[in-house]
C-alpha cells in the first residue's frame, strides 16, 4: 500500500497534511517518515483506550463485595508493565498514569488489611511507599509549570507592591490641596470652568453622572479629591490583603481545591450547586479598585451611544474598562485627569518644585504596574488550582452509591449502584478485548513500519544492494517476506511451514503462534512482501538512483538510464494523463540527471518539441495525454513510456502515433508500466479487451460500462495486499 500511495498522485496529494503546501511531491523515505508518526499516534491513542479498560475492570474489583484487591492490584501491575514495554515508542498521559499509581495503592492497602503474614505485610508496604513516591513525582511534574507561572506572578506582585509604597513615600501628603490654594489665588475661574467642562462632556457623552457634578467652587473639589483618593487607597489596601489570602499564595488545601473544581462559575462542570470559588467571589473586589484607577464606562451605555438597541444581557454586565493603549485619554480616570491637570497649571506657574511633579506622574504608573501585577497573579492562582483539581478528578476510581443518593449525570459514569456492577464488568470485558486487539495491530503497524525505515535507510545511504534481511529461524536470507499482523517477519518457507503443521490439528481458524512474542495471528492475517528488485537489467541501476519516488518512478527512470547507456541518441516520448504524474518523473529524472523537457500544457508546447528535437543531450519529452495535439510530429523519438494504463485505445493510438508514422525509418518500442497486483492490472486487462472489440476503436469513445468497473475493483482485496 505504501508502494501505491507513491505510484498515484491522486494519493499523493493527501501527503500534503504532512507538508507544506507547495512543495510538490514526497520521496518514499518521507513517505515513510510520516507514515511512522502516524502510527505511533495511533499506538498512543489506542494504549490510551487500552489504559482505560483495565483501570476501570480494576476498579470495579475494589467496589465489588466482596472485593477483590488481587484482581485489581494485578491488573493495574499488568498496565504498568504494558506502558513500560510500549514506553520506548510513545507515553502513558500523565494523568492516567497517575490513576493507575492511586489505584495500586489503595489496592495494596486493602492487601495489607487482608494479610496475616508479616513478611508479606513487609514487603507490600515498601511496594506502596514507592508507589506513593512515584505519585508525588508524577503530581509535581504535571504542576510544575503551573507552579513556576505562579512563583513568577508572586514576585512581580510584591515587587510591583514595594515599588507603589516607595513612590508614595516621595511625594507630599494631600499635594493637591496645597496645588488648589495656590491656584486659586491666581486661576480659579479659569481653573473651575475646565474642571466643569470636562465633567460636562463626560456626562453628555457616557450618561454616567460625574463625581465633580456638584462642586460649586475649587474647595468642593477639593473635598472631593480627598475622599476619592482615600477610598481608592482604602480598597487598593483591602485587595492586596485579599490577594495574599487567596488559595494559591499558600498552598491550596484539599478543601479549597474541591471548592475551585465546583465553582458555578468558572468551571464547567454540569449539574453543580450554585457555590462560587475563592476567585469568582472575590472578583468583585478586583472590578471596583479597576473602576477606581481607570476610566470606565458601562457596556450599556456604549451600546447606546452607537444608536442601538439595548442589550438588556448587559444590563448588569461587566465594567468596560480602558486599559493601556486604548482609549488614550480614557486611560485615566476622573479623579486622575483633575489631578494632572492640576500638576500642569503648577507646572506653567512654576510654583512647585519640578521633582515633586514628577513623583506625583510617577506614583500613578507605579499604580497601574502594580494593578497588572494583581491581574496576573490572580489569573496564575486560578489556573494552579485549575490543574490541581485535574490531577484530582484523574485520580477518581468507580465507587459505589444508595439509591436514594441524587447524583449528577456526570457522577452517574463513576458513581454505580451496587447492582450495576456486573453490567458494568461485562461493558469494559469488551472494551478490553477490543482495544486490546487494536493495541497489538497498532503495535505491530509501528514495528514494521520502523523496520522498513531501518531497512530504507541502510539502503539508501550504502547505494548497494539490499543487505538481505535474514530470516531469523532459519538464517537463510529472505526472497519473499512473510509479516505477522504483529510486525515480526520471516522467510515464507518457515511460515508456510509452520501453517502446514497448524492446518494438521484441524482448527476451524487457522491460526499461528509468532516465534518472537508469541502472539496469536491468523493465518490470512499473515502477507506477503515481494522485493522486486534484482529482476531484469534496468532494475539493477535503482539502487543506485537517488530520491526515492516509489517502484514505477524509479523503474522508469532506470529504464530511460539504461536506454541512454546503450544507445546515447536514443529519445524518449514520456505520457501520463496527469500532470502531477509527470512533475514527479520530472523531479526524478533531475535529480539522476537525466535532462528532459516538460509540456503540461498547449502553451509553449511548440518550443519545448523544438527544443527536444534540436538538443541531443535532451533525452525525454514529458507530456500529458490531454495535451499531446494530433499535429505533432516527434519521429525523432524512438521509445515511448506510458507510465499508467491508458483505458481509452484511441488515445494510446494517437499517443503512438507521434513516432510511429510516416518518415519513421527505425523501430519503435513501447512500453507500459504497471505496478503487479493493483488495480492497474486490471486496468491493463480491460484495456485490452476493449481494444479487441472494433467498435471502441472506431469511435474512440471512453464508453465504460458499470460491468467493466465492477471487474475493475472484484479483487481489490485480496490481491492488493502486500503487493
Ligand atoms: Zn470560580
Ligand atoms: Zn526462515
Ligand atoms: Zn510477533
Amino acid at each position: 500500500n505504501l508502494r501505491q500511495a507513491c505510484c498515484h498522485p491522486q494519493i499523493s496529494a493527501g501527503w500534503r497534511l504532512f507538508k507544506p503546501y507547495g512543495e510538490e511531491s514526497l520521496t518514499m523515505t518521507e513517505v515513510l517518515d510520516a507514515l511512522v508518526k502516524k502510527a505511533a499516534l495511533d499506538l498512543e491513542e489506542s494504549l490510551r483506550l487500552v489504559g482505560v479498560a483495565m483501570n476501570a475492570k480494576a476498579g470495579l474489583f475494589l467496589i465489588e463485595t466482596p472485593p477483590r484487591p488481587d484482581m485489581a492490584v494485578e491488573s493495574y501491575e499488568r498496565l504498568l508493565d504494558l506502558s513500560k514495554q510500549i514506553g520506548s515508542v510513545v507515553r502513558l498521559d500523565t494523568l492516567q498514569y497517575a490513576h493507575i499509581l492511586q489505584g495500586l495503592i489503595d489496592g495494596l492497602f486493602f492487601k495489607i488489611q487482608g494479610s496475616i503474614s508479616a513478611a508479606e505485610v513487609a514487603h507490600l508496604r515498601s511496594r506502596r511507599d514507592q508507589l506513593l513516591g512515584d505519585l508525588r513525582t508524577a503530581k509535581e511534574s504535571y504542576c510544575a509549570e503551573g507552579v513556576a507561572k505562579l512563583e513568577d506572578a508572586k514576585e512581580r506582585f510584591s515587587t510591583a507592591e514595594a515599588a507603589v509604597n516607595e513612590a508614595q513615600n516621595l511625594i507630599p501628603q494631600r499635594w493637591w490641596a496645597d496645588a488648589l490654594h495656590r491656584l486659586s489665588a491666581v486661576k480659579s475661574a479659569q481653573l473651575m470652568k475646565k474642571i466643569m467642562d470636562d465633567s460636562k462632556e463626560l456626562e453628555s457623552t457616557t450618561g454616567i453622572k460625574s463625581v465633580f457634578s456638584d462642586c460649586a467652587d475649587l474647595h468642593d473639589v477639593e473635598v472631593i479629591l480627598t475622599t476619592k483618593i482615600g477610598l481608592r487607597q482604602s480598597r487598593r489596601l483591602e485587595l492586596l490583603a485579599t490577594m495574599r489570602s487567596l488559595p494559591g499564595w499558600n498552598e491550596p488545601t484539599a478543601e479549597e481545591i474541591q471548592k475551585s473544581g465546583a465553582c458555578s462559575k468558572c468551571r464547567f462542570r454540569t449539574n453543580v450547586g450554585n457555590q462560587e470559588c475563592d476567585h469568582c467571589n472575590n472578583e468583585g473586589l478586583v472590578l471596583e479598585y479597576e473602576q477606581a484607577l481607570f476610566a470606565v464606562r458601562q457596556r450599556q451605555q456604549l451600546k447606546r451611544k452607537r444608536g442601538g438597541e439595548i442589550d438588556p444581557t448587559l444590563q448588569n454586565g461587566r465594567w468596560n474598562v480602558h486599559m493601556e493603549g486604548q482609549g488614550g485619554v480614557n486611560l485615566f480616570s476622573e479623579i486622575d485627569k483633575v489631578l494632572k491637570l492640576l500638576l500642569q497649571a503648577e507646572k506653567r506657574h512654576q510654583f512647585t518644585n519640578p521633582q515633586v511633579l514628577n513623583s506625583a506622574t510617577y506614583f500613578r504608573d507605579k499604580l497601574v504596574e502594580e494593578f497588572h501585577a494583581v491581574h496576573e497573579l490572580y489569573a496564575a492562582q486560578k489556573q494552579y488550582l485549575g490543574t490541581l483539581d485535574e490531577f484530582q478528578m484523574a485520580l477518581t476510581r468507580f465507587s459505589l452509591r444508595d439509591a436514594t443518593e441524587i447524583v449528577s449525570e456526570t457522577e452517574k459514569n463513576y458513581r454505580l449502584l451496587a447492582e450495576e456492577v456486573p453490567a458494568s464488568h461485562s461493558h469494559w470485558d469488551t472494551s478490553l478485548r477490543i482495544s486490546m486487539e487494536d493495541l497489538q495491530r497498532k503495535r505491530g503497524q509501528l514495528r514494521y513500519l520502523q523496520s522498513l525505515q531501518g531497512n530504507h535507510c541502510a539502503r539508501s545511504s550504502s547505494c548497494n544492494a539490499p543487505s538481505g534481511e535474514r530470516c531469523v529461524l532459519c538464517f537463510h536470507d529472505i526472497t519473499l517476506t512473510a509479516v505477522f499482523p504483529c510486525g515480526h517477519f520471516f522467510c515464507s518457507e518457515c511460515v508456510v511451514h509452520m501453517c502446514s503443521r497448524s492446518a494438521s490439528k484441524g482448527n476451524a481458524i487457522q491460526t499461528v503462534l509468532c516465534p518472537v512474542c508469541r502472539n496469536r495471528a491468523a493465518v490470512s492475517e499473515i502477507t506477503g512482501v515481494v522485493d522486486v528488485d534484482n529482476r531484469s537489467e534496468p532494475a539493477l541501476l535503482k539502487n543506485k538512483l537517488s530520491g526515492d519516488y516509489g517502484s514505477k518512478i524509479q523503474a522508469i527512470t532506470a529504464h530511460i538510464i539504461h536506454l541512454r547507456e546503450k544507445d546515447p541518441s536514443s529519445k524518449v516520448l514520456v505520457f501520463s494523463q496527469w500532470t502531477e504524474m509527470l512533475r514527479i518523473v520530472a523531479k526524478s529524472f533531475s535529480v539522476n540527471g537525466i535532462s528532459h523537457v516538460l509540456v503540461t500544457g498547449k502553451p509553449g508546447i511548440h518550443d519545448a518539441v523544438a527544443q527536444f528535437r534540436r538538443e541531443p543531450s535532451i533525452a525525454a519529452l514529458l507530456i500529458s495525454l490531454r495535451v499531446g495535439s494530433n499535429g505533432l510530429n516527434l519521429t525523432e523519438a524512438t521509445h515511448i513510456i506510458l507510465v499508467e494504463p491508458i483505458l481509452n485505445p484511441a488515445l494510446e493510438a494517437q499517443a503512438v502515433g507521434r513516432v510511429n508514422r510516416l518518415g519513421q525509418s527505425r523501430p519503435t518500442f513501447v512500453y507500459r508500466f504497471l505496478v503487479s497486483g493493483t488495480i492497474e492490472e486490471r486496468l491493463h486487462a480491460l484495456a485490452e479487451q476493449r481494444e479487441s472489440t472494433e467498435s471502441s476503436r472506431k469511435t474512440g469513445i471512453e464508453k465504460i460500462t458499470v460491468n467493466d468497473i465492477g471487474g475493475i475493483f472484484n479483487e481489490t482485496g485480496s490481491s492488493c495486499n502486500g503487493s
